[in-house]
């Protein structure tokens, strides 16, 4: 070994493969500061505000946080992206993103206890950054750290900038640092563009592949379904305005554009590190979405202003989707109660048209944090008598299932469930909602079909319940060669080894 080129790792690194989520929020935190991490931390801290005083729940149980950059990544065209984790991590990881048709490698830098404290592990994730950019045509490697790294303090922040014309982004995405999938989007959306943006100032850039608008644009933040940005083009259209890139972009080259905007619009409010990189290029950032009649009427007056479009324009762009969506709404129409809970960051934007479509909805969740730019949509909505509950626990989206006793329930996949066995007919959020049209006369159209046609299902989910009864509910739960017996004092059993187990582990951290 090569011990000249080693950089050492903090003595206080975690040693070994195998701590993960649940080796600790705190002791994570605490190791990664004491590794020289404490400025990448605490300005996640500041950009992804945890809830103050939830208790055991101070973030939303959602799958793993680095997923979120990880599909930023691989979602990219000529990008190649690598994970530097757990073993179980990246197997989780690469799981996913494949599941949700990922269609790309993903790179991974094994450790072990020795590489990971002696500094090799950091040797490695060069050796392999060089060895991708000299094998093919790339525009950019992400690496990323995640949570034992991280805490470990391997220094991505050494590698080099770029090999041979090929950028190199190395970003640190720990569950204990970054509360949800959808902020870690960010995490590297904010990164590249903080990257291009110094680009821009060095020098000319890659022009779009389709060459520059010859109008000026609205750079949308956040993944939408793709017949949106088409929508939101002809809204902007009157007012001599042109959809820009969405960010999180296919390509580097759609940064570039994207920065090169009139202004930016956070369709998704979460995008806190894209956003401060908009700024420091001078652009101005409009929150909330053009959906529903009152939240078009208000977002195309906001973008009209940020742009110092005159009135006469604004107010033609507001009359034209005045008039399509006033028709669409009074004859659509949404009977029933609906509860709504996701880890989108668009639930309050699909409550509001819920409301506008004549749902009655008592209680919106979501486990992403308020922010300047969903301020305007928590304001309509608690104005309308619903309850706003920012970084929900599963246990506030369900206890809310249960208190309001909805005709729909729309949600996380445990939500659903939940409510399914209750009888109640429930939508996945991420499937079912995120992945239909939300803005414009198109928005209102899809989503009263889809809803209706769910509360619709009410009887169904009844004559089931009817037919088998408790069947393999509780203890009868799974396959039996005999009849399931209940067997209280097996739980109990375990229950009391548990407990000596956390007395323990307690007193061990406490000695
Ligand atoms: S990287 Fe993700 S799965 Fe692994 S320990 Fe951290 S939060 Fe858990």
């Amino acid at each position: 070994m090569d011990t000249g080129r080693i950089i050492p790792i903090q003595s206080t690194a975690l040693e070994g493969d195998g701590m993960g989520c649940h080796a600790g929020g705190e002791t994570l935190l605490a190791a990664a500061k004491a590794a020289g991490k404490s400025e990448t931390l605490a300005q996640y801290a500041l950009d992804y505000p945890r809830q103050q005083d939830a208790g055991p729940h101070d973030q939303p149980q959602s799958m793993c946080p680095a997923f979120g950059s990880l599909r930023v990544g691989l979602r990219m065209r000529r990008t190649a992206t690598i994970l530097s984790g757990s073993a179980c991590c990246v197997y989780g990881l690469t799981f996913t993103s494949h599941f949700y048709g990922a269609r790309r490698s993903v790179g991974y830098v094994p450790f072990n206890s020795e590489t990971l404290v002696t500094g090799k592990l950091f040797e490695d994730i060069r050796d392999a950054v060089h060895a991708q950019a000299a094998e093919g045509e790339l525009d950019a490697i992400v690496v990323i750290n995640l949570c034992v790294p991280t805490a470990s303090g391997v220094p991505l922040q050494l590698l080099p900038k770029e090999i041979n014309g090929v950028r190199v982004i190395g970003i640190d995405v720990p569950g204990f640092g970054v509360p949800t999938h959808a902020e870690a989007k960010d995490v590297l959306a904010g990164a590249m563009l903080r990257y291009a943006r110094q680009e821009i100032q060095n020098g000319p850039v890659a022009a779009p592949r389709g060459g520059r608008q010859d109008r000026p644009t609205i750079t949308l933040l956040g993944e939408m379904f793709p017949a949106d940005p088409v929508i939101i083009g002809q809204m902007l259209a009157p007012m001599g305005l042109a959809v820009g890139p969405s960010v999180p972009t296919r390509e580097w080259r759609e940064l570039y554009a994207a920065l090169d905007c009139a202004a930016v619009a956070a369709i998704h409010p979460f995008y806190t590190a894209s956003i401060r990189e908009f700024e420091a290029a001078g652009r101005s950032i409009v929150g909330s979405a053009p959906v529903g009649l009152e939240g078009t009427q208000e977002w195309l007056q906001k973008i009209g202003e940020a742009c110092n479009i005159a009135p006469d324009l604004i107010a033609k762009s507001r009359n034209d989707a005045l008039h399509g969506l006033r028709d669409m709404l009074s004859r659509q129409s949404i009977k029933g109660r609906i509860t709504l809970s996701g880890y989108e960051g668009s639930e309050l934007l699909v409550a509001r048209l819920l409301i506008e479509c004549g749902a009655e909805v008592p209680y919106v969740g979501s486990a992403c944090p308020a922010t300047p730019w969903n301020a305007l949509d928590a304001e309509w909505l608690r104005a309308k008598g619903v309850e706003v509950q920012f970084r929900a626990s599963l246990e506030q989206d369900m206890a809310a299932v249960h208190a309001f006793k909805p005709d729909l329930a729309v949600g996380t996949t445990p939500i659903v469930q939940k409510a399914k066995q209750l009888c109640i007919p429930s939508l996945y959020f991420t499937n079912l909602i995120s992945a239909r049209p939300l803005m414009g006369v198109a928005g209102a159209g899809s989503l009263v079909q889809v809803v209706q046609a769910a509360i619709g299902n009410k009887a169904r989910f009844d004559a089931m319940k009817s037919f088998f009864g408790d069947t393999g509910a509780g203890h009868a739960a799974g396959v039996w060669e005999g009849v399931p017996k209940d067997r209280p004092e097996f739980k109990a059993e375990t229950r009391r080894q548990l407990e000596k187990l956390m007395k323990k582990r307690k007193a061990e951290e406490m000695g």
